[in-house]
């Protein structure tokens, strides 16, 4: 491993954003007359759901493939995760013709697998636990030499998550504050890196589901500390930081001027209204912003931008939502 503690650098974004022009599109910006007129002040959507392959993920894990050396490159990548960091490495390494393994637990349902092997990942299915598969993936490298490439505690992935906040602040010269869906921490480290370097006086706004909460808890905690994963429809911000995280724990909290948490009701009203009021198919925990913008948690000083992270929802989860009915997956398990 390459990585060191030292936080990723404006030098190292520009370098991912060299590296990853030709897979990652650059995603539109556009002003909503509803959430502006209901702040009073102009409200920005960041549509980085219209990304290839559904999220922003996919920046992070081409740079990764990218900054391989070709010793790394022959032997190919592997990676645990059955949700947009899973699609995004299996895109990209095959836009770099790399091979990629994609490692999970026999509990992960079939339209999962299914999304991974179309991005032309192979999967290997072992196990009950997302513990099994990450021995699998701890084996695959320690025997076949792979490279394991991680959802967010990597520099190369922060530095590609990154070049979403200096397209941003490209996108909107008088941009005040940026409204971050917060998991992990690799998107709002990287895009924070980024909009400080350029516009330090830019306020950057983690903002989490109430339930399993890993980075906030952590950063109260003042250091990594086991939270627990609870179900929630904003399914892509579950799970925690790593107890020996190296750079995004530090990263976003030396750089993040404040988190805070909506309910599951909130992110439900926010899927609707993306929907409705904006047109825009967009998942639980892309459509956090926008849920602290409508519950009134955000002092709305100047224009502000929520980025809307991605779109891969279970459309018929989504069409329950925004048919008005109440979906409670607190109550579906877990
Ligand atoms: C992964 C993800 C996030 C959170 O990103 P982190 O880097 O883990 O903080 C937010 N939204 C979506 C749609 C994601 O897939």
């Amino acid at each position: 491993m390459t990585s060191t503690c030292s936080p990723v650098t404006l030098q190292e974004i520009k370098a991912a954003r060299e590296a990853i022009s030709g897979v990652v599109r650059t995603t539109p910006v556009e002003r909503s007359r509803s959430l502006s007129d209901l702040a009073g002040s102009p409200v920005y959507l960041k549509l980085e759901h219209t990304q290839v392959t559904g999220s922003f993920k996919l920046r992070g894990a081409t740079n990764a493939v990218m900054q391989l050396d070709e010793k790394q490159r022959a032997k190919g990548v592997v990676g645990v995760s059955t949700g947009n960091h899973g699609r995004g490495l299996a895109h990209a390494a095959k836009e770099a013709g790399v091979r990629c393994i994609i490692c999970m637990s026999k509990l992960v349902p079939e339209v999962k697998v299914e999304a991974i092997r179309a991005y032309g990942a192979e999967v290997c299915i072992v196990g009950m636990s997302q513990d099994e598969a990450q021995e699998e993936v701890d084996r695959l490298v320690a025997e076949e030499g792979m490279t394991m490439i991680p959802p967010f505690d990597h520099r190369h992935v922060i530095a590609g998550q990154g070049t979403l906040g200096l397209e941003l602040a490209e996108q909107l010269e008088d941009l005040e504050a940026v409204l971050v869906p917060l998991s992990g921490g690799g998107l709002i480290a990287g895009v924070a890196a980024a909009v400080k370097a350029v516009r330090p006086h830019i306020r950057v706004i983690g903002i989490t589901m109430e339930r399993g909460a890993a980075m906030h808890e952590c950063l109260k905690a003042g250091k990594p500390v086991h939270v627990q994963e609870l179900a929630t429809l904003a399914d892509s911000l579950g799970g925690g930081i790593g107890l020996n995280n190296r750079l995004t724990f530090q990263m976003t909290r030396d750089l993040v001027d404040e988190t805070l948490l909506v309910s599951e009701n909130e992110i439900a009203a926010a899927i609707r209204h993306v929907y409705w009021q904006e047109r825009q198919v967009v998942e639980g925990s892309g459509s956090v912003g926008v849920a602290a913008l409508l519950a009134g948690k955000i002092n709305v000083m100047g224009p502000v931008a929520a980025i809307l992270s991605g779109e891969n929802i279970d459309m018929n989860q989504h069409h329950r939502i925004i048919s008005g009915e109440d979906v409670d997956v607190t109550k579906e398990g877990g």
